[in-house]
């Protein structure tokens, strides 16, 4: 994992996304905040610790001590979202929001103003390699026009099926950060599949 932290570094990209699974909010399981504390030595890059899990805020304080830059949860984990931006604020961390592909941009509404990052799942969360689901740019699309005329300032996310192939069209619906996981981690030259996500080459 470690040696997996330097090969993004090296790659030059910007930072690393770590996916959290509990077995219940996804049906796989990762790790918990005892591999993200281990691996913040290897990096200086930012980490966005992306929580595919149910009832978070157990586990926020632990993320965001073992060193966490972005927290993102999953609106449909929690009930009282608004409560759990707080906590994630009053650790000192960046406050980020995820919805799956079935929940609609519309719901996100009120947290709008309290958050720093939307993140779009655009594949069902719990397993790496999916394709794509075409859609989920329409509601990227719909956040961007949102942000926009609300004047705000929250990045989008955008997470699933990010490759060389499909990166252009999601940076073309309006997406801030693309995160790969196995598109990046198969690639021969992966400072080269960094800057053909980041739209430089
Ligand atoms: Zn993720």
């Amino acid at each position: 994992m470690g040696e997996a932290v330097s090969e993004i570094q090296n790659a030059e990209a910007d930072w690393v996304h770590i996916d959290v699974m509990d077995g219940i909010f996804v049906p796989n399981l990762t790790f918990g905040p005892k591999m993200v504390g281990d691996l913040r030595p290897y990096t200086d890059l930012p980490f966005d610790v992306h929580l595919m899990i149910e009832k978070p805020d157990q586990l926020i304080p632990a993320f965001a001590e073992a060193g966490a830059d972005y927290i993102t949860f999953h609106l449909e984990a929690v009930v009282h979202a608004h409560r759990t931006v707080q906590l994630i604020r009053s650790l000192g961390k960046k406050p980020g929001v995820s919805i799956v592909p079935s929940t609609p941009v519309s719901l996100l509404t009120e947290l709008l103003p309290f958050i720093d990052q939307v993140l779009i799942m655009t594949v069902n969360p719990g397993f790496g390699g999916q394709n794509l689901i075409e859609t989920c740019l329409d509601k990227i699309r719909s956040l961007a026009a949102i942000r926009k005329e609300l004047n705000l300032n929250f990045l989008i996310a955008a997470d699933g099926g990010i490759n060389v192939q499909t990166s252009p069209k999601v940076r073309n619906a309006g997406t801030d950060v693309l995160i790969a996981g196995s598109a990046f981690f198969s690639a021969a030259d992966k400072k080269q599949f960094v800057k053909v996500l980041k739209g430089i080459s």
